[in-house]
């Protein structure tokens, strides 16, 4: 799933392309993705333009005209592309081959814009979701989700990290950083890499934590995030950004996905372990 670099390196990438991009029509061969008939999604969001695009943990908001707003959440396996006679930008899930015939068998909701461009949400499992809110109902979403605060914003201070953590003595740190109650974005890559920031095992309970841990912690956070969006997004095989670039934090990183090679530290072999459903890997000697 994308965590939050890739997808605020998607929103990005949009951003460039379809601002001020009139919605001429709009389709969708799967009525779970939306949350009205195919008919009234339609005619509510037809003449519509897309005036700014948002994010919200790892959700995309869309700000059309007259005060309505599409919630989109890529899932596990979603992917948006944008498409136009000169450019295609792909964001989200890497989907072998098609990128050059879309729509294709995995695209399931596509926006024609009335210069002929396209905005297309391909997804293979179809977990991911694009709903429509009223300006008051988005807030009434957002607000129902109960979301933590944003890691790269002053909401997320170090008095709330210390706080938050208190609240939370029995959690396993990596189960607390990837809890969007708690702090909002982060999943299965970035935890694995902020604990190795910090130095620390991805089991150590909260309560057995150290202060210079805890601060170490903190401020991985807020730079492995903002080193990775730097680096727009993590590459995964074929992961493409929203300009259709790869991103090159995979090669930066020190743990997720390397079980089994060396420790760009130390040495040692990474090793894997099993968290709640979850794999962690992590280094058994850098990290304590
Ligand atoms: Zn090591």
């Amino acid at each position: 799933m994308p965590e939050l670099p890739e997808v605020e390196t998607i929103k990005r990438g949009l951003e460039k392309n379809i601002i001020g991009k009139q919605i001429a029509d709009f389709y969708c061969d799967w009525p779970k993705m939306i949350n009205y008939s195919l008919k009234e999604y339609k005619a509510k969001i037809k003449g519509l333009k897309i005036q700014a695009i948002n994010r919200r943990a790892k959700m995309l908001i869309l700000n059309l005209s007259q005060s309505w707003n599409i919630l989109i959440h890529l899932k596990m396996t979603g992917q948006l592309v944008y498409g136009s006679k000169t450019k295609c930008l792909v964001g989200g899930h890497p989907i072998k081959d098609g990128y050059d015939c879309l729509p294709n068998k995995f695209t399931h909701a596509t926006f024609t814009f009335s210069d002929q461009s396209h905005l297309y949400f391909n997804d293979v499992r179809k977990f991911g979701w694009l709903r429509l809110f009223t300006d008051q109902g988005l807030e009434q979403e957002l607000d129902s989700l109960n979301l933590g605060p944003e890691p790269l914003t002053n909401d997320f201070s170090f008095d709330y990290f210390k706080n938050k953590l208190k609240q939370k003595q029995n959690s396993k740190i990596k189960q607390f950083l990837m809890e969007p109650k708690n702090i909002v974005g982060i999943g299965n890559i970035y935890s694995d890499e902020v604990c190795f920031y910090a130095k620390v095992k991805p089991t150590r309970l909260v309560k057995n934590l150290k202060p210079k841990e805890i601060e170490l912690l903190y401020k991985g956070i807020k730079k492995i995030l903002q080193d990775s969006i730097k680096l727009q997004g993590t590459t995964f095989s074929n992961y493409r950004n929203a300009e259709g670039e790869t991103g090159e934090f995979m090669k930066k990183l020190k743990v997720y996905g390397r079980a089994g090679e060396k420790c760009k530290i130390c040495n040692a072999e990474i090793k894997k372990i099993k968290i709640g459903g979850r794999t962690a890997s992590f280094c058994p000697k850098c990290q304590k």
